[in-house]
C-alpha cells in the first residue's frame, strides 16, 4: 500500500497547526495534478486545523512516489506514517 492511500479526505495527520499549535490537521482535499516519471500520480493536498481553522497544504508523490513536499506555511515536511 502506498502513502498515497493513505493519506485520504476527512483522515488527520499528526502535523502541528503553524497557527494555534494544535497537534493534528484534517485532510480537506487531495486533487490530482499529474502524473511523475515513475507512474505514481502526484497529489495537492490541502489540511486544516480543526480548531482555528487555518489552512496548510503540501504536494504528496512530489516528483516521485511516497515523498512529501514542505508545507506551504512551515518549512517542515509532513511524516505520512502518522495519519489516523
Ligand atoms: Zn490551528
Amino acid at each position: 500500500m502506498s502513502l498515497a492511500d493513505k493519506v485520504s479526505e476527512g483522515k488527520m495527520l499528526l502535523f502541528k497547526c503553524s497557527q494555534c499549535n494544535h497537534p493534528a490537521m484534517l485532510i480537506l482535499k487531495k486533487k490530482e495534478l499529474g502524473t511523475n516519471p515513475d507512474n505514481s500520480v502526484k497529489y495537492e493536498i490541502t489540511m486544516q486545523c480543526p480548531r482555528c481553522r487555518n489552512k496548510d497544504g503540501f504536494t504528496l508523490n512530489d516528483g516521485k512516489i511516497d515523498v512529501a513536499s514542505k508545507s506551504e506555511k512551515t518549512d517542515k515536511v509532513p511524516n505520512l506514517d502518522r495519519v489516523l
